[in-house]
């Protein structure tokens, strides 16, 4: 049987990345993704996986987000037995962020039993933290740029992706055709992270196209963070800021220490990061500053600038600590977590700011904030908005069409096709457009469930 490409999800959507190679005597899978956000894409979740799980040799993940590993733990209790390639980092953060998942599955499963909210009874989560825990004990480590043999005659290799840490563009060398995987590309100069590492060559390329259709503002984020904190703090408000806990919550402890380190907050300033799984992460973090663009001496001074907040009272406590101060915590679009108890305290206050730190999927708090409502219902309660809202909307993870070309550019010659995957369909054709008329390049967005010969 020839190669076959097919694309199990992240098609024609942003979530659920996952994508089968087979030639009919080996299997391997490009990421493992869970679907996210509207309800008809988690309804995916539930259905049986498109292929035996126990026919797949091998899985190689680009990263730790949950749209690309969320849905290991499933696959593992539906039979997977083979091993899941990735990063030392990117194994750390999923330790994290599996668990984390598994717990909310469990919780929210819990909840619609006791409120009797789903039509099956007992409503059962995807997955379980032991589910999470066995999913764990399937991985194995990879070294950047050294190749394993991940079924027979199967070869990958990962470089580095930018976009958070342990992130990879995984080149799959299959019997002597290349695939190469994009995963998330990250952006070029942030603060933290390299650039992603240019490819040279490819067969085929499989590229995400999240931002396909826009270029980020040109904003300077430490300098906006600088005029929030200083003019809340004249106020003798408090700054909240919604974070999320992988990745931006550790990119806004390196822009707070830099503020300090220039003297540009108010002296004595109190910065609390309350969050366990922000705290967590900076340990991941810490244990993988080779991979960070500051010396390590620099990351942590960083990482030194905030107190670290774990335990649950501690966190209550906070409400009536003196103002000013900051307190980071998570969700990064108020969806739940710890943030929600320092929304209802400050939120109400005049003096405060409440400062997003990037994009707000429609429909959850910190959109409904942005957008100018008076009032946010959170555990039940309608609580009033009157304190100065505002968000680093510049802060992305994710590079722009202008960053995604320039990648493309370290490619000495076309590959023989481009799929693009991860994109709302706006955006992956807007990028499919661009690469055409810039590049000249064959290339087509997929379509779920589309299989296509290699
Ligand atoms: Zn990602």
């Amino acid at each position: 049987m020839d190669l076959e490409l097919t694309f199990l999800g992240a098609a024609g959507t942003v979530t659920g990345s996952r994508h089968l190679l087979s030639d009919g005597e080996a299997s391997v899978m490009l990421d493992c993704g869970m679907f996210q956000g509207l309800k008809t894409l988690r309804q995916r979740n539930w259905a049986p996986f498109p292929v035996d799980p126990a026919e797949i040799d091998a899985i190689v993940l680009s990263h730790a987000h949950l749209d690309h590993s969320g849905y290991l733990p499933r696959l593992v209790r539906d039979g997977f037995k083979g091993n899941v390639y990735a990063s030392g980092a990117t194994i750390d953060l999923c330790d994290i962020l599996l668990a984390d998942s598994a717990h909310l599955q469990e919780s929210d499963a819990d909840f619609a039993n006791r409120h009797g909210l789903s039509k099956h009874r007992p409503a059962l989560p995807l997955y379980t933290a032991a589910d999470a825990r066995r999913a764990m004990m399937r991985f194995k480590s990879m070294d950047f740029a050294v190749p394993y043999e991940v079924a027979p005659g199967v070869h990958a290799r990962i470089s580095r992706a930018g976009h958070i840490l342990g992130a990879s563009v995984v080149e799959i060398d299959w019997r002597g055709t290349r695939i190469v995987f994009s995963g998330d590309l990250g952006r070029y100069g942030d603060p933290l992270l390299p650039d992603p590492e240019p490819i040279r060559q490819a067969d085929y390329l499989l590229l995400e196209s999240t931002y396909g259709d826009r270029r980020h503002e040109p904003l300077d984020a430490m300098e906006q963070l600088a005029d929030i904190i200083g003019r809340t703090a004249q106020r003798g408000g408090s700054v909240i800021i919604p974070a999320f806990a992988v990745g931006r919550a550790q990119l806004l402890l390196w822009y707070l220490h830099m503020l300090k380190k220039h003297n540009r907050l108010p002296a004595g300033l109190p910065i609390y990061l309350d969050s366990p799984m922000s705290v967590n992460a900076v340990e991941v973090y810490r244990r993988h500053r080779d991979l960070m663009r500051p010396d390590i001496r620099e990351c942590d001074e960083a990482y030194g600038v905030a107190h670290y907040v774990r335990d649950a009272e501690e966190s209550k406590k906070l409400d009536t600590t003196p103002m000013p101060k900051v307190i980071i915590s998570a969700s990064g679009m108020a969806t739940g977590g710890r943030v929600l108890h320092h929304l209802k305290r400050y939120a109400p206050d005049p003096r405060s700011t409440i400062l997003f730190s990037g994009y707000q999927a429609a429909g959850t708090r910190g959109a409904k904030m942005l957008h100018g409502a008076d009032t946010i219902k959170i555990h039940g309660e309608y609580v009033p908005v009157r304190a100065e809202l505002s968000n680093l909307s510049m802060l992305s993870a994710h590079a722009d069409s202008d960053e995604i070309l320039r990648w493309l550019r370290g490619f000495k010659k076309a590959p023989r096709a481009t799929f693009l995957v991860h994109g709302e369909p706006e955006a992956a054709d807007t990028l499919r457009l661009r690469i055409k008329d810039e590049l000249g390049w064959s290339c087509r967005v997929v379509e779920h469930l589309e299989s296509v010969r290699l």
